[in-house]
């Protein structure tokens, strides 16, 4: 067998952890935290100390964060210029201000929405990304006086009981009746949906499954357009549209890109029913996607309303609805507060963010590096028959594991947890994803280099390697 890839150096003396002793701190979380939501590995990890791309366990042992502590660590973990301007306003003042003015929050609205085009001018500021999407379903209902949403399944778009109607896989939606007024179209996933068309997304690797028709003449953009054409004539009372949510790759989802062209079509045919058009970019935004800073811009759409959060404030509570004026307009009368949200420390770090992703082309390693990464997972991909798909675009990436490429089964659980243990145990940690828990999500903090990523390929092959004995035949 091969030997274990050798870890990057990297300079830095972890914290000595002074907490509570590993078994004891399983016993908290069985005794005082019962969560629907079971830690991650079957050993979990004890995490207490993070710079940039590297995790700290409890013994001193460092990780490569490959999943960037789930896409929300944007810039690296305790950049030191975030931590300093977070630091300098929690000694200078941290009292909610919204019903205020405040540098902080002021500077923070007009920088953050200076990064958006056209009429996107206009921000709230919420804490989370359920709270964002939540309150754009209210903006979006507000402004047209309607009530039917439509979104698309396999999205995920948070856990309150509005998001969670339009959050559409079953694994995250509770047998509890959920909000009404949400619509779900086919989701035009070009590996596993029914029609192909995977050389008509944007990214630069191809899958290895295409539909029988040649790329010119690609119909599966159509097909899928066709089936949110039918939600119309089935769903919809004419008349009561409000509007139409999507992720711009889908994260949870297992990194789901849609064919190039679907969106734009989706959004003129929204528009003419007179809904608006609301993107998701909670993991997506803020340069991950690499060639752009937002990811609806891949899709050549501006929509009306953008919800973020996550990587927004790198890992600090922090997300926010950006609209246009005429839109905001439709609040007058109504009424809104959130007593947190645009709080001066989290505003702080946030404007330090975007500064920081400009200072330190943050954006650009995102598309250099990552390009790099798909490049060289693609190659694995060629060479492993349990790799029946690899895509994204920068820093988004999804790996789906199935039994064979012909079928492209999703691989059982045993077999995905045991090659993802495996990575752990070397020194990866690698996120899960995808309606059947068989993508590997690589989604790091955006400041990983070239040389974090190869280190992460030869984990990744040598865990395979070691665990497709067992799965192939
Ligand atoms: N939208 C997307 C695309 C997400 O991935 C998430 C979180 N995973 C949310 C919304 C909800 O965000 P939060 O957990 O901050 O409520």
């Amino acid at each position: 067998s091969r030997a274990v890839p050798q870890m990057p150096n990297f300079e830095y003396q972890p914290k000595k952890y002074l907490g509570p002793s590993y078994e004891k701190m399983q016993n908290i979380w069985a005794t005082n935290i019962i969560s629907a939501f079971a830690p991650h590995f079957k050993e979990p990890l004890l995490i207490h100390d993070g710079k940039m791309q590297w995790l700290f366990d409890h013994t001193g042992r460092r990780y490569l964060d490959m999943f960037g502590g789930i896409v929300t660590v944007s810039v690296g973990h305790c950049h030191p210029k975030v931590s300093e301007a977070a630091a300098q306003q929690l000694n200078t003042l941290w009292h909610t201000t919204n019903i205020y003015l405040n540098p902080k929050l002021h500077e923070y609205a007009a920088k953050l929405t200076s990064k958006l085009p056209d009429d996107l001018k206009v921000v709230y500021f919420v804490n989370s990304g359920s709270e964002a999407n939540d309150f754009a379903v209210f903006l979006a209902r507000l402004h047209t006086k309607n009530s039917d949403i439509i979104s698309l399944r396999n999205a995920y778009h948070g856990m309150s009981y509005v998001t969670m109607a339009l959050t559409a896989q079953s694994s995250w939606r509770n047998s509890l009746p959920l909000a009404p007024g949400f619509h779900h179209t086919m989701n035009p996933d070009v590996y596993q949906g029914l029609w192909g068309g995977s050389h008509c997304r944007d990214s630069p690797v191809q899958t290895t499954r295409h539909c029988d028709c040649k790329p010119d003449e690609c119909n599966a953009c159509d097909m899928y357009y066709g089936q949110l054409e039918e939600i119309f004539k089935y769903s919809l009372r004419a008349g009561n549209l409000a509007g139409f949510f999507t992720e711009t790759i889908q994260g949870i989802g297992g990194v789901v890109q849609f064919p190039k062209g679907f969106l734009k079509k989706a959004y003129e045919l929204v528009r003419t029913n007179g809904g608006v058009c609301i993107a998701d970019e909670v993991q997506t935004g803020f340069g991950r996607t690499g060639e752009h800073f937002w990811g609806f811009e891949m899709h050549d759409v501006i929509p009306d309303i953008v919800t973020m959060a996550k990587g927004i404030c790198n890992g600090l509570p922090m997300a926010a609805v950006v609209t246009t004026p005429a839109l905001a307009q439709s609040l007058k009368g109504a009424y809104y507060f959130n007593t947190f949200g645009g709080n001066p420390v989290s505003c702080a770090a946030g404007l330090t963010v975007l500064n920081v992703i400009e200072e330190e082309k943050i954006q650009e390693n995102a598309h250099v590096v990552g390009t790099h990464l798909l490049k060289k997972l693609a190659k694995l991909r060629d060479q492993f028959e349990c790799i029946g798909d690899v895509r994204g675009k920068g820093l988004m990436i999804g790996v789906e594991m199935v039994t064979d490429k012909e079928t492209r089964t999703p691989l059982p659980s045993n077999h995905f947890v045991d090659i993802w243990d495996d990575c752990k145990n070397m020194g990866v940690l690698i996120g899960r994803g995808g309606l059947y828990h068989n993508v590997f999500r690589m989604t790091p903090p955006m400041c990983v280099t070239r040389e974090d990523v190869d280190f992460a390929v030869g984990v990744f092959e040598a865990a395979i390697q070691k665990h497709q004995k067992v799965f192939m035949k």
